[in-house]
């Protein structure tokens, strides 16, 4: 036996192995290839003579069907259980490709199902909203509030009054808010809200009515301690005054139940300003990486509404040119620049006139692009301010084609995924919504602290604060979002605003 086994290996001298596995991320398919190499060499000595073989040479693809697989079936199930909210099923899938692997290295949130957990919200109040218009007639709107997740602090999120809001578009709202509170350092869970109320075309007294209707309802769910909205599109000054003062009659108590109030009542200095101001200054920390700066680029803006406005005040002084701005009917370009004259202009007519921003055009004899939105033209950034999915795949293109380097989301995912993909893939700097406007969720939470201590602080010291809360949530997204030469925004604000929530949930045990 052992002769015959001496025989069989005097005849080899030499036998080499390499076996190699490696994993990439093929962005495109959004899938993990396993790639598995087996190089072996026989170097063989028989009769006297060397014969060399390449046994086996062969790379072999293994797709990585565990992780595609995982976030398939995840997908599927939150189709099933959630039928028709396709706004909700883009929120939540972006966020799972970012998740998946992340906890796939670190397998506690596996084990107390956290993603299954996180994307299920902890309540949902739906309601009539009966008011009379001016000629007495009786209207009905649904009201709802989506009580996401509380495990870091009270639920925090604004209130829309469009017609277009449904359970979809509330439920990717406060599921964004989630993340996105979690970011801003403070301590505030993640909640959204809101009517398919137009408040366009109805007078102050019909807003009012239908607000005082609206929290005739919503008053029982919320407080101080347990959820305090605040304004969104639809929902600005106005509107959280007849809100708040319901509230106050029915509860017959002055607390911080909402927060975008009025100076004189409770309101923070710069609240108005913050998520404008914020979005620029996130937009200045990216420059920062590539050693840029605002000043003298060329940047696009869409919407007219609070973001938009503030947006462009922030950019002018930082040394910036805005271009353009715009609203649901069309878009105005404005070579010139919308300097800070125009935009008193811009901020009297869509505050107080609440008229459309064509006028602009007329009043400043520029350009005006009925039914288009701003992306067509020239810029060196994007702050999209206005709604969800207003940049799609072609958008995107144009973008990145005209030289746009950095695009900064003001509006809540006003990026298609389609869209965010050619960002990433062109390695523009990208800064996702739940990172880049959380400076108008982290200034209300400002408002809170003020509230509970009953006290106010300068605008100086709002603004710090803000520019503060922004360079930490940048911070963040690079210490999750660093890839060699390029920062992931979209994967970094994900992962850093999961673990904060997801380790409280797994601390305060399965509620
Ligand atoms: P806003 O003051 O009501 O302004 C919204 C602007 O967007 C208006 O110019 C509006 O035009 C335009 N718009 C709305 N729906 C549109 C559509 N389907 N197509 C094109 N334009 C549309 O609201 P906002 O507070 O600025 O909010 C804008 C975005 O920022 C939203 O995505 C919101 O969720 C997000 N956000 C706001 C805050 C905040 O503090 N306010 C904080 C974080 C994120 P029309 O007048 O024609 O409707």
């Amino acid at each position: 036996m052992s002769s015959t086994l001496s025989n069989l290996f005097r005849g080899i001298t030499i036998f080499l192995g390499i076996l190699k596995i490696s994993k990439n991320y093929n962005r495109k398919n959004k899938t993990f290839l396993f790639q598995l190499d087996l190089n072996f060499l026989f170097i063989r000595n028989k009769y006297e003579k060397v014969l060399i073989y390449i046994f086996y040479t062969k790379t072999t693809n293994l797709r990585g069907f565990i992780m595609e697989k995982d976030i398939e079936l995840f997908m599927e199930k939150v189709k099933n259980k959630n039928q028709g909210e396709k706004e909700f099923h883009q929120a939540v899938q972006e966020v799972v490709e970012s998740l998946m692997p992340f906890i796939k290295k670190n397998p506690k949130y596996q084990k107390h199902k956290v993603l299954d957990r996180i994307i299920e919200p902890e309540r949902i109040i739906m309601f009539r909203v009966p008011w009379l218009d001016d000629r007495g007639e009786i209207q009905v709107n649904r009201g709802y509030r989506i009580e996401m997740n509380s495990a870091i602090g009270p639920y925090k999120g604004g209130l829309r009054f469009h017609p277009s809001v449904n359970l979809s578009i509330l439920k990717f709202l406060a599921f964004e808010q989630v993340f996105k509170n979690s970011l801003t350092t403070l301590p505030m869970g993640g909640g959204k809200g809101g009517s398919d109320f137009d408040p366009k075309g109805k007078t102050d007294n019909e807003v009012m009515k239908f607000c005082q209707s609206f929290m005739t309802e919503l008053f029982r769910h919320i407080g101080p301690d347990t959820d305090v909205p605040a304004g969104d599109i639809g929902v600005g000054g106005r509107e959280i005054g007849f809100m708040y003062g319901q509230y106050k009659r029915l509860r017959n108590e002055f607390t911080g139940v909402l927060t975008g109030k009025g100076l004189n009542w409770g309101g923070s200095l710069i609240r108005p300003e913050a998520t404008g101001y914020g979005a620029t200054y996130f937009a200045q920390e990216m420059l920062k990486t590539k050693g840029e700066s605002l000043k003298g680029k060329t940047c696009v803006v869409s919407g007219s509404g609070n973001v938009a406005q503030y947006t462009v005040e922030k950019i002018n002084q930082l040394g910036g040119k805005v271009v353009t701005l715009s609203d649901s009917s069309g878009t105005i370009y404005d070579p010139k620049g919308i300097d800070e004259k125009k935009l008193v202009y811009v901020k009297e007519l869509k505050n107080v006139q609440r008229g459309r921003i064509k006028e602009y055009a007329d009043k400043f004899s520029c350009e005006y692009e009925s039914g288009k939105t701003p992306w067509q033209f020239e810029c060196n950034m994007a702050f999209p301010s206005a709604t969800q999915n207003e940049i799609s795949k072609e958008d995107a293109k144009t973008l990145v084609d005209n030289g746009c380097i950095c695009v900064t989301e003001g509006a809540n995912m006003p990026t298609t995924a389609e869209g965010v993909e050619i960002f990433i893939e062109n390695k523009i700097l990208f800064g996702p919504g739940k990172a880049a406007n959380a400076g108008g969720v982290a200034t209300s939470g400002l408002e809170m602290s003020q509230n509970s201590m009953r006290m106010s602080w300068s605008r100086e010291e709002v603004d710090k604060k803000l520019q503060w809360i922004m360079s930490q949530i940048h911070q963040s997204c690079m210490k999750y979002g660093k890839e060699d030469n390029f920062v992931n925004y979209v994967r970094g604000a994900n992962i850093a605003g999961f673990v904060k929530v997801a380790d409280a949930m797994i601390d305060q045990g399965l509620v």
